[in-house]
Order: C-alpha cells, then sequence, then structure tokens
C-alpha cells in the first residue's frame, strides 16, 4: 500500500487491501467474536503486549479496522505534515457516530475540563455535552463560534477549556464555522479540536488540513450512503490519541462496529466521490428552484450568495454539499401541507441516503428545543430540510412544485 498517496481520491474510496492472503475480491465479514491464538508462544506473547494479532473482536476485527484505515487515509488525502511528508491519519469505527463522539470527547477530556462549542449541534451530541457529561464533571459553554474574538477571551478567562467542539455544516441552516482561524486560535492555548465532519465527508472538506486533533463522523449518513446501517467513525493523525486515549474508551464503552455493518459501510464509500458530486449538482439544482419560486421565502444553500457562510464554505469546502433548507410561504401549516403533499419524495429524519429526504425541524427532530430557542438558530415554524438525493433532478423538482400547490 505504499503507493496509495499516488492514487487519486476516488480510487481510495474503492481500493481495498487484501486483508488475509485468500485473494478474496472484496474484504470478507469477519462474523467472529474471537480469534484463536494459534499455538502457545503466540498466546503468551500477545498476554505479553508483544503482538498485534487480532483476539477478541471488540478490540479489533479485520473488517472494522480496514474500513477505518480506508476513512483514514480518506481525510489525509493529498495532506502534508509537517516534514513535508504525506500525512498518516489513523482511525477507529465504532457502533455509531454517537459512539464515535462519546468516545472523541471522553479521550480528550478528565473530570473538570470544559468544551466550547456551538448551540446548533446534532441534538444528541447537546445532549451528550449539555446532560451527561456535566455527570462526570465535564461542563460544556455554548458560544457564538463565528465570533474569534469571544472565543479567544474564553480562552484566556478560562483556562479548564480543553476543547473546541466544531460541527460544520451545522444542521438545519447550513451555518459554517472557520475550521482554520478557529484551530490557530485554540493551539495558542494548547485547546484541542475535533470537527463533526458529518454533512461534508473527506470529500468536500478535509479538517486535517488545518490541524485539528479529531475529526469525527457519523458515517452512518453519506459515507455509507445507503441508509444500511449504522457506524461512527474518530480520524486523526495522532497515534496515541487515535489508538490509545480514544481507542480505550471505545474498549470500555463496547462502542466497537459490527463486521456487517462495517461491510455495508465500505461498499457504500465505493461511490463516494460520485455520489457526493450528484448529491451537490442536485441540490445547486433544486436550491435554484426554491430560491426562483414565488411559494418559498427562503432558502439555505451555500451555493448560494445571499447564504452568510458562502464565502466561507467556498474557501474551507470543495462544493456545497447535499443538504438544504427552505421556508415554505405561510408558516408551520404550509409547511405541514407541503410534506402532506408529496408524494416521490419520502418523509424521515436522517440524510445521506440515495433517496431524497424531507423533514421539519419545528415538530419533528428540533421539537424539544424551546421556540424562541428555535428562532436564535433560524429554525423557522416554515423551515423545511432536504437531504437531496441521487434521482432524476426533474422528479425532484416536480414533486417539490406539486407539493407546494
Ligand atoms: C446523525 C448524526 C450524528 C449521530 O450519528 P449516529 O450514527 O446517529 O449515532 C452526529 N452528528 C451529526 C452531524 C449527525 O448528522
Amino acid at each position: 500500500m505504499g503507493h496509495s498517496q499516488e492514487l487519486g481520491f476516488d480510487s481510495l474510496c474503492i481500493k481495498d487491501p487484501e486483508i488475509d492472503g485468500l485473494n478474496s475480491h472484496l474484504p470478507p465479514i469477519y462474523a467472529t467474536s474471537t480469534f484463536v491464538y494459534g499455538d502457545l508462544d503466540k498466546a503468551l506473547a500477545y498476554f505479553q503486549g508483544n503482538s498485534d494479532a487480532y483476539v477478541y473482536s471488540r478490540l479489533g476485527n479485520p473488517s472494522v479496522n480496514s474500513v477505518a484505515e480506508k476513512i483514514a487515509a480518506l481525510e489525509a488525502f493529498g495532506l502534508l505534515d509537517e516534514q513535508g511528508q504525506p500525512l498518516k491519519a489513523y482511525g477507529q469505527l465504532f457502533g455509531s457516530g454517537m459512539g464515535a463522539i462519546a468516545a472523541a470527547t471522553a479521550g480528550i477530556l478528565t473530570s473538570g475540563d470544559k468544551i466550547l462549542t456551538q448551540g446548533n449541534l446534532y441534538g444528541t451530541t447537546n445532549e451528550l455535552f449539555m446532560n451527561m457529561l456535566p455527570n462526570f464533571g465535564i461542563e460544556c459553554i455554548i458560544a457564538n463560534l463565528k465570533d474569534l474574538e469571544h472565543i479567544e477571551n474564553a480562552l484566556i478567562n478560562d483556562e479548564k477549556i480543553q476543547l473546541i467542539y466544531i460541527e460544520t455544516p451545522a444542521n438545519p441552516t447550513l451555518a459554517c464555522f472557520d475550521i482554520e482561524a478557529i484551530t490557530v486560535i485554540a493551539q495558542n492555548f494548547g485547546v484541542k479540536v475535533v470537527v463533526d465532519n458529518t454533512f461534508a465527508t473527506p470529500y468536500l472538506q478535509q479538517p486535517l488540513k488545518y490541524g485539528v486533533d479529531l475529526v469525527v463522523h457519523s458515517s452512518t449518513k453519506y459515507l455509507n450512503g445507503h441508509g444500511t446501517g449504522l457506524t461512527g467513525a474518530v480520524i486523526g493523525s495522532q497515534p496515541a490519541l487515535v489508538n490509545v486515549a480514544v481507542k480505550n474508551m471505545q474498549k470500555m464503552f463496547g462502542a466497537c462496529a459490527s463486521p456487517f455493518e462495517a461491510y455495508l459501510l465500505n461498499n457504500g464509500i465505493k461511490t463516494l466521490a460520485l455520489r457526493m458530486e450528484r448529491h451537490c449538482d442536485n441540490a445547486e439544482k433544486l436550491a435554484y428552484f426554491l430560491e426562483t419560486s414565488p411559494r418559498v421565502d427562503k432558502v439555505n444553500y451555500l451555493s448560494l450568495d445571499n447564504h452568510l457562510d458562502h464565502a466561507l464554505a467556498k474557501d474551507q469546502m470543495k462544493r456545497f454539499g447535499g443538504m438544504l433548507s427552505f421556508e415554505v410561504k405561510g408558516g408551520r401549516e404550509a409547511a405541514l401541507n407541503f410534506l402532506r403533499n408529496l408524494k416521490f419524495c419520502t418523509l424521515t429524519a436522517s440524510l445521506g441516503t440515495p433517496d431524497t429526504l424531507v423533514q421539519h425541524p419545528a415538530t419533528m427532530s428540533h421539537v424539544k428545543m424551546l421556540p424562541e430557542q428555535r428562532l436564535q438558530y433560524g429554525i423557522t415554524d416554515g423551515l423545511i430540510r432536504v437531504s437531496v438525493g441521487l434521482e432524476n433532478i426533474e422528479d425532484i423538482v416536480n414533486d417539490f412544485d406539486q407539493a407546494l400547490g
């Protein structure tokens, strides 16, 4: 695999390592909880810590590890380390995105530490930070991460802040945060940075380029790409952080990925580059249709120059992604009527599947938020969120057109 840096991103997505010398075309599903030691000497070597052989699938499984390595290679694609050598990244695969996020934060922080983050986090991440981690002595401070001076002052005034956690683009208005600028500030204070790269995927955005410590994924979404299973990933270039600190949390929380889900994920990743291009093409066209519709008040899509973060997204992303949201004229009732009228697109949460998924944040994903809090993050009663799929764009547009009435 020494030549992997010479391969293109799309080739890295497709090419699989030879795992066991049996010449299977695809990495097999190792449906086994344990691996035998082979002989007594190998068993003793393992227990003395002198062996990296597979022993137990919670600690490592070839189907799982090979996909973690593939995602790590994609996150590091084309990047150089401080010596000018190809950046080496390491990865761990988890049973879900939340497993990855929990292990990443627990691997970095200890009791007494604080997290600085944005208010518009993925719902369960927000719950983890605000409701669960405080039980373990870890506090979370919500801040406006667009205000760099505020971030710097927060770090000056509170040395307990040990982690800045960023999700960009963020749900559901596609607000973006400046990974590079925030990381520069964090590094000045020795503070770690974790970026949730679920919405962009490494095809559109590579946070490791800016020196962040860890990238986390819900690979349930675009990386799997077909909605066939849950997985998560933690990627970073520091082996002690990824392969020891985070890995230990995975081991103790039992947050490992199943070999079957890893297999599904690997199959999905093979078409990541192709799919992301099509997701972006379709989202741009749907955004244009909505932007020019008299039945729509506002469209949040990063390709539009009227999106507040258009310039930043253009800078730190390759294209603008497959997610958009828009406000139906007429508020809540009009938005719910739009959903009732849809015939072709799919009414459900989640994102990154081949079909177009549509949901209403105010009554669904963000229903537990207070109305004034929702408004603070641009979640009006008429807002619809769309994960634009891979279908024929005319069918998507026609369905939206008839459903808007
Ligand atoms: C879905 C999602 C998660 C959680 O991932 P699971 O795989 O559902 O555990 C975290 N962050 C973002 C941005 C997500 O969309």
